[in-house]
């Protein structure tokens, strides 16, 4: 969390102006978004808005058509293909999926350690060391040696979660990582989250989890139809939304 940032800080997001179309559809429209480092960002709003987009955006999965896009220093140009900067994004960013992306046919361990030996060129000691401690602050040091599908939903979701940190990330972008869980499983992953926010990562969250919102986002930001409607301090936020957008919205959710 931000309390011992100086608002000085470099941003490590700057989001000015960003268009972004899939064909004929305008999805996000002007976005303008700024993320210092150690900031917790929650993202709402309904289906279909642009939230997905928008952190595709971030660490180059999707395109954009107009706008500017710098992460960690690194700038993302609109219909940027395999530039330089996209490809440092990735390896800088982390990003946990609804449905966890696991590789099935590698065991907990080698989803673990393909990217670090991979990109980062360490070599399997080292890799498997990491692994095995990142697995321990998930929780599931003892199923190292399992395949994906011999874990459950919420297991899985947790090796994604250490998967991606042990890129060491300075980013994290989490989109609706609990959304496809059984409800029992939910508040493990949200505890791994919770525990990485108290940490200090940067973390850019989609969920419609608003209980977890209000307790771990610095700020949240409510989208409706591809433009930042309202964003604020949670409490502010879901206490006293002052666009009507966000009043119908949270009428429907909370
Ligand atoms: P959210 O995550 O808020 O539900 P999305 O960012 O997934 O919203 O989608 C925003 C809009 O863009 C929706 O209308 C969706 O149908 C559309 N969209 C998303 N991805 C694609 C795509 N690859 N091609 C065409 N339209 C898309
Ligand atoms: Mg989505």
């Amino acid at each position: 969390m931000t309390d011992t940032v100086s608002p000085t800080t470099p941003s490590i997001v700057r989001m000015q102006k960003l268009n972004k179309h899939f064909g004929s559809l305008h999805v996000l429209n002007d976005i303008d978004l700024e993320i210092i480092p150690g900031e917790v960002v929650v993202i709402i709003g309904a289906s279909g808005s642009g939230k997905s987009t928008l952190i595709r955006c971030i660490n180059g999965l999707e395109e954009f058509q107009s706008g500017m896009l710098e992460v960690d220093g690194n700038t993302l140009t609109p219909n940027g293909k395999s530039s330089k900067a996209l490809q440092t994004i990735r390896t800088e960013v982390g990003m946990v999926f609804q449905q966890f992306n696991l590789f099935p046919h590698l065991s907990v361990i080698d989803n673990i350690t393909l990217a670090p030996m991979k990109v980062r060129g360490w070599n399997r000691d080292d890799a498997v060391a990491t692994a095995k401690r990142l697995l321990d602050r998930v929780g599931i040091a003892d199923q190292a040696d399992k395949y994906p599908s011999q874990l459950s939903g919420g297991q899985q979701q947790r090796v994604a979660l250490a998967r991606a940190l042990a890129m060491e990330p300075r980013l994290m972008l989490f989109d609706e990582p609990t959304s496809a869980l059984d409800p029992e499983m939910i508040g493990e992953v949200l505890d791994a989250m919770r525990e990485l926010a108290k940490e200090g990562m940067t973390m850019v969250i989609v969920t419609h989890e608003m209980g977890f919102a209000r307790e771990v986002a610095d700020r949240v930001i409510f989208i409706h139809k591809g433009v930042i409607a309202e964003q604020g301090a949670p409490q502010q936020l879901f206490d006293s939304p002052q666009n009507e957008r966000t009043q119908s919205f949270l009428a429907r959710v909370l």
